[in-house]
């Protein structure tokens, strides 16, 4: 059975910005599915976690980038319930590089999980979602980056042009889908103390950066959480197309 408020998607939910999006999710009512590609200890034991704390969640393995475990995802969430949401946040980084150095498989990657998996997700999200195919509206939230305004140079510009692909992508479905019940809006982050930094060869990343960001702290995986649930939420019923910055104050001109 569906929690109150329906099923929510939340892509790459294991860990990080994703799980901390399931944990107040959950929280508020919503089945969550916790998809995750290879963590599936950190996928089972956020979702034990949420159970006994009187939540409704599942775990579905699915890398985001291949269509037939898009399609399994969503089957899988389907079983559960209407759906109410997708958070399309699962996400990857590489080693720094310049872009004279970086190979078609790195490149190939990039896209491929940042880009074509947000759009494969948010195209099966809106099949149940619109109006247009009977369902009942909703919400999408993707997640963007404040590297999308700052280019990243010589450290990932290809991820701060998927991030960059990703606002575009938001504008453009925010509105092709407005008068159908559906609302699409992107968080863009800061530098946020998750292991993504880590995985792109820079575990100190978060410690070294601190003192030049201007509140002179990084930004926790919950205060990301905490937007996305807002954007959500029939508390923000008007917002949509909104690109929101979680940075704190890093990165926020247009
Ligand atoms: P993270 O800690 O590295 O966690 C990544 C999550 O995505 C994990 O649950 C991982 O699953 C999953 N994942 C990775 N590749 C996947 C794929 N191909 N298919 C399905 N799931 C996949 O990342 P994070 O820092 O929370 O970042 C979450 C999102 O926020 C990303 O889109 C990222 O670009 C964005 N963001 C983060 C920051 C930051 O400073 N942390 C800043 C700006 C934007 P497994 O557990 O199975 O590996």
């Amino acid at each position: 059975m569906a929690g109150d408020k329906g099923v929510l998607i939340v892509t790459g939910g294991s860990r990080g910005i994703g799980a901390a999006v399931c944990r107040l999710a959950a929280r508020e009512g919503y089945t969550v599915v916790v998809n995750y590609v290879a963590n599936q200890a950190a996928a089972d034991t956020l979702v034990a976690e949420l159970v006994a704390s009187g939540g409704k969640a599942h775990a579905v393995r699915g890398d985001v980038q291949h269509e037939a475990d898009v399609l399994h995802l969503f089957a899988e969430a389907d079983r559960l319930g209407p759906l109410a949401g997708l958070v399309n946040n699962a996400g990857v980084v590489d080693r720094p590089a310049r872009v004279d150095e970086m190979s078609v498989e790195r490149l190939s990657r990039m896209f491929a999980v940042n880009i074509l998996g947000s759009f494969l997700c948010a195209r099966e999200a809106v099949k149940r979602l619109s109006t247009r195919h009977g369902g009942k509206g909703g919400a999408i939230v993707n997640l963007s980056s404040a590297a999308a305004k700052l280019g990243a140079a010589a450290q990932y510009v290809d991820y701060a042009a998927a991030k960059g692909a990703i606002d575009t992508f938001t504008v453009g479905l925010s509105r092709e889908v407005a008068s159908e019940g559906v609302r699409v809006m992107a968080v863009r982050p800061g530098i946020i103390d998750t292991e993504i930094h880590a995985s792109g060869g820079l575990p100190n990343r978060v410690a070294e950066m601190r003192g030049q960001l201007p509140m002179k702290r990084e930004g926790s995986a919950e205060e990301v959480a905490k937007a996305i649930l807002w954007l959500l939420s029939d508390e923000a019923s008007y917002s949509t197309g909104a690109i929101l910055d979680v940075s704190g104050g890093r990165a926020t001109l247009p």
